[in-house]
């Protein structure tokens, strides 16, 4: 009851989902966004989980977003996004009037040493991106809501005011953990002289992609990212959340990011991780986190497929006589998108295996070595798509909607030829009887979602105003 989503420990399968209320909250309610007239929540018991609550566990925390409506057309106005955490880092300008959203958008490169680097060095990057993107579209001077897409799980405690929980993928930037990431970002805008950029959002990209899908389809409450890294979010009634004011005249909804990609990091998926995730895990930059992205995202895909080519190998199964110098041999070298382009061999040629297996410098292949190497990545992808469909399955019992739309995102889901169809097929079997469902692409979910996030945000405020 202490309100400590850390305080749960659990055996469910696929993942434990409640919301309650943090009752000891009461003390830190000043601190919380003013505009918005809620109290703090946390996790409190869903109706299917209550009877279990003490054996549930941290490893899933659900983060409400203080993402209170979906866009509802009314929206209005020109804004600045970011998107920061998946394969780019992209500065956008949004404008929108009439659920049309027109953008401009500019990527930048986040070199490794900065991934890898301060959190002063990466927010000053960022800072300076802004600055040149400001610069470029003649939009000096203009005062600049920002979304910020910010993929990362944060502790919310305003919609502007996110902190970090952890890095995740490939970011460990140091001294950002526990700090207010809009802070950081407003600090270096100061340092490099800009002004006029004003973070009113920040939004995890599952919440953007939910936002920018939902802008035109009303059956949309779920968000998927399906990307270098693995996420989901849904729209969760108020009245499983907790408290708030009684006068509170939003609409009783608040987006959740489950955060799943934690799912396992106490152990429960152990019975069927291999001995390849195992050593995957070992040599990542975050040990014994993000167990189930682990086993399904874009990041690490790849690098499963070459563990198991390499233990074939060496079992003198595959690649008969090969150049131990070779590339199947180092870490980090069998790219997600081989998967991808093997899986699209649909005849006897082989073409993208046989230019996947020249590029990483295998000679003297045989089609039977194709066959086997194109068999791996089938199992590891399917797996990957039953995986994901399991939790997504849970997400649309829970809503438990007639018809139901789930907006995904992602270049693992985008690229993969056969991961839509793998999941379609999944969550039929796994959803209860009756309830339909549809995968929607969204598109640039990222970007104008966030720049959806601040204007819905804006009005709410404007109406409340008047
Ligand atoms: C992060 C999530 C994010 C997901 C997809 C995960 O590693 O924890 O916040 O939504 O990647 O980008
Ligand atoms: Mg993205």
């Amino acid at each position: 009851g202490s309100g400590k989503i850390s305080n749960y420990s659990s055996d469910i399968k696929i993942f434990p989902m409640f919301v309650r209320a943090l009752p000891d909250g009461s003390g830190k309610i000043s601190n919380y966004s003013s505009d918005i007239k809620m109290f703090p929540m946390f996790v409190r018991a869903l109706p299917d989980g209550s009877s279990k609550i003490s054996n549930y566990s941290a490893d899933i925390k659900l983060f409400p977003t203080f993402v209170l409506a979906l866009p509802d057309g009314s929206e209005k106005g020109q804004f600045l996004a970011l998107d920061l955490g998946g394969t780019n880092f992209r500065v956008l300008r949004v404008r929108i009037e009439d659920r049309e959203v027109d953008i401009e958008s500019k990527t930048f490169l986040i070199p490794q040493r900065i991934m890898l680097g301060t959190g002063t060095q990466l927010f000053d990057h960022i800072a300076n991106c802004i600055g040149k993107f400001i610069t470029e579209q003649n939009l000096q001077g203009e005062k600049l809501p920002l979304g910020f897409t910010f993929s990362f799980p944060c502790k919310q405690e305003g919609l502007a005011k996110a902190r970090l929980s952890k890095w995740t993928k490939g970011f460990r930037c140091e001294g950002v953990v526990g700090e207010d990431i809009c802070f950081l970002l407003h600090e270096a805008l100061k340092r490099l002289g800009i002004t006029g950029v004003e973070v009113v959002a920040v939004v995890n990209d599952a919440v953007g992609t939910l936002m920018s899908v939902a802008n035109n389809d009303r059956r949309c409450e779920i968000g998927l990212i399906l990307g270098t890294g693995c996420n989901a979010c849904y729209m969760e009634t108020l009245d499983n959340v907790g408290l708030w004011e009684e006068d509170c005249d939003f609409p009783q909804q608040v987006i959740i990011n489950t955060e799943w990609g934690a799912f396992g990091d106490n152990g429960c998926l152990d019975f069927i991780r291999t001995e390849y995730d195992r050593e995957l895990d070992t040599y990542s930059i975050n040990p014994g986190k993000q167990i189930m992205e682990k086993m399904i995202s874009g990041m690490y895909l790849g690098e499963i497929v070459r563990l198991t080519l390499e233990r074939l190998y060496n079992e003198g199964l595959l690649f008969n006589g090969m150049d131990p110098e070779c590339e199947l041999f180092v870490r980090g070298k069998f790219y997600t998108k081989y998967v991808s382009e093997i899986e699209s061999d649909h005849d006897e040629f082989f073409r993208n295996t046989k230019q996947v297996l020249d590029e990483l410098g295998i000679e003297n292949y045989t089609t039977d070595d194709c066959k086997i190497v194109k068999y791996v990545c089938t199992l590891i992808s399917a797996r990957a798509a039953f995986l994901s469909s399991a939790g997504l399955a849970t997400l649309i019992n829970r809503l438990n909607k007639d018809h139901m739309t789930i907006a995904v995102d992602g270049s693992l889901y985008r690229f993969h030829p056969r991961f839509h169809n793998l999941m379609c097929l999944k969550i039929q079997e796994l959803v209860k009887p009756g309830l339909k469902f549809k995968l929607e692409l969204s598109h640039d979910g990222s970007g104008k979602g966030a720049a959806l996030v601040a204007a819905v945000s804006t009005r709410l405020l404007e109406s409340k105003s008047k």
